[in-house]
């Protein structure tokens, strides 16, 4: 197992305190992990900034062809990878090896030739004697900070643009899942240039806190909580950095009466729960009309039931852990204080899911109304509520009450009602008739306290490159 910073060529360990990093499955320890100190994060940023020097004036060409390489030694060693993301994170591992890594060696290979495509404004004579050509030049050096719900994946959407735009990188993976970071930094080392990435390990108020603040970072990208977020945004107004933020979400699900049931059903039993609902997109937050709801509620609470998890055979399971017990006990926590509520309904789950272990059962919650805490706050975890509407237009209302705007659904057989309700919906995306779809080519980000910055997609790119205007005077 890696347990090394990266820091310029160099592998080290880190020097301060240690962080205990746990199998989420059965609460045993896996390993400590000594954080970065200071002068480690020093080091790094230093390594950052003489890399960029020559990374920046490679060309597109060239920098797509270090990205092709990283892409087929993960592809080449995705076992592993899988592996070790299954043990840091509880994931099933046929998730991780069949649905994670695929779309992470493809997140890379699309940005290797997105590079080569960028396209802007023509050159021309818009003032008469006077040429002028747009640029999209790299931003210099980006601090990257992940969040642990897919560490892996997380790492691939925020270093493949920023590396292939021409910046260099000190990249943060969570506390609590770094060991496929770690993993990669020796990857990385073997294929890269020294210096266009360093891996560093830590807490976010320690760690994270001195790269969010450090004067020579031109860019702070990070994948976490609303709050963190804001942290973000008060250091970077200090030296006016630029920042890309994905934040929280709490995904709205409008289901017509007119919609496929069947589908409806498979799309939340899959959507809601898939990584135990630790998802900033997951399916969360059903809006069902009255004529469809009592079905639905009955389907999909019989349908939940069936999710297997915890199984001693782990091709079986469909779903693991949550990441920690503080997230389980956050999770428990919610679906107490919502069972507290006359008018709610707990059809199925619920309760503690293993004795070892953070698993949370998945749990349906049923007779929801808007206040409620449950349909407001993101649970981050195997739980979907249910509310009843009666109009059209209510569901998207509601859907838009939220300090959230990342992801939403609607499932309808009509198209022009489903197209009207996309058209008012204040998300970064929304799905018609399926949830959770995610292309590499296509945008993924939100709005409102979502944050803002892309991942993915030639919009990542233009979020980790600057517009720049070069003009010349012929005469
Ligand atoms: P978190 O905000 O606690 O931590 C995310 C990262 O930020 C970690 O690496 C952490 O060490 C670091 N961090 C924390 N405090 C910091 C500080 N003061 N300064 C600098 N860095 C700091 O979030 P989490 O618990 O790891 O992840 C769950 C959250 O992430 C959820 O709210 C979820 O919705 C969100 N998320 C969003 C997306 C998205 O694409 N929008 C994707 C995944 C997760």
């Amino acid at each position: 197992m890696d347990t090394q910073l990266l820091i310029g060529s160099q592998f080290e360990a880190g020097t301060e305190a240690e962080e205990l990093i746990l199998n989420p499955r059965t609460g045993a320890k896996i390993i400590d992990l000594a954080e970065a100190s200071q002068s480690q994060i020093e080091r790094a940023v230093d390594a950052a900034e003489k890399a960029f020097s020559t990374w920046s004036m490679t060309t597109p060409g060239e920098r797509s062809g270090y990205l092709l390489k990283i892409a087929d030694a993960i592809e080449k060693d995705a076992d592993a990878f899988a592996a070790l993301e299954a043990l840091n994170c509880g994931k099933p591992i046929n998730a991780v090896r069949n649905d994670e890594l695929p779309a992470i060696v493809d997140c890379w290979r699309f940005f290797a030739g997105a590079i080569r495509n960028l396209h802007a404004t023509v050159a021309g004579e818009y003032l008469p004697g006077h040429t002028s050509m747009i640029r999209r030049d790299p931003v210099g050096i980006i601090g990257s900070i992940a969040p642990w719900n897919y560490p892996l994946l997380m790492m691939a959407w925020k270093l493949a643009p920023a590396i292939a735009g021409g910046n260099t990188v000190v990249f943060k993976p969570s506390e609590q899942t770094p060991l496929t970071a770690l993993k990669m930094a020796r990857l990385l080392a073997d294929i890269l240039p020294e210096g266009v990435v360093n891996v560093i390990l830590g807490r976010g108020d320690t760690v994270g806190n001195t790269l969010i603040n450090h004067p020579k970072i031109g860019m702070v990208s990070i994948t976490g909580d609303i709050a963190t977020g804001k942290k973000v945004l008060q250091a970077a107004a200090k030296t006016v950095k630029r920042t890309h933020l994905e934040l929280g979400g709490k995904a709205p699900v409008i289901v017509y009466d007119d919609a496929d049931l069947e589908a409806v059903v498979n799309g939340i039993r899959t959507f809601g729960y898939y990584n135990a609902g630790q998802d900033c997109t997951a399916a969360c937050r059903i809006y069902a009309q009255d004529g469809i709801y009592e079905k639905l509620v009955a389907d999909l609470t019989s349908a939940v039931s069936t999710i297997k998890y915890n199984l001693a055979d782990d091709a079986e399971n469909e779903i693991g852990p949550l990441i920690s017990k503080r997230q389980r006990d956050r999770v428990a926590s919610f679906v107490e204080r919502a069972t507290e509520q006359k008018h709610i309904e707990i059809t199925t789950g619920g309760n503690l899911g293993s004795k070892d272990g953070f698993f949370f059962q998945p749990t349906v919650v049923a007779g929801a109304t808007q206040e409620d805490e449950i349909v407001r706050r993101e649970v981050f975890g195997p739980v979907v509520s249910v509310t009843r509407f009666a109009e059209d237009d209510q569901a998207v209302t509601w859907a838009n009450d939220s300090d959230y705007g990342l992801a939403s659904s609607v499932w309808t057989k009509d198209i022009s009602k489903a197209m009207k309700a996309a058209s008012r919906l204040q998300y970064g995306c929304t799905w018609i008739n399926t949830h959770f779809m995610l292309t590499n080519e296509m945008p993924h980000g939100g709005i409102k306290q979502s944050g803002y910055g892309k991942d993915m997609s030639i919009y990542a790119l233009e979020d980790y490159t600057a517009v720049r205007h070069v003009m010349i005077n012929h005469g």
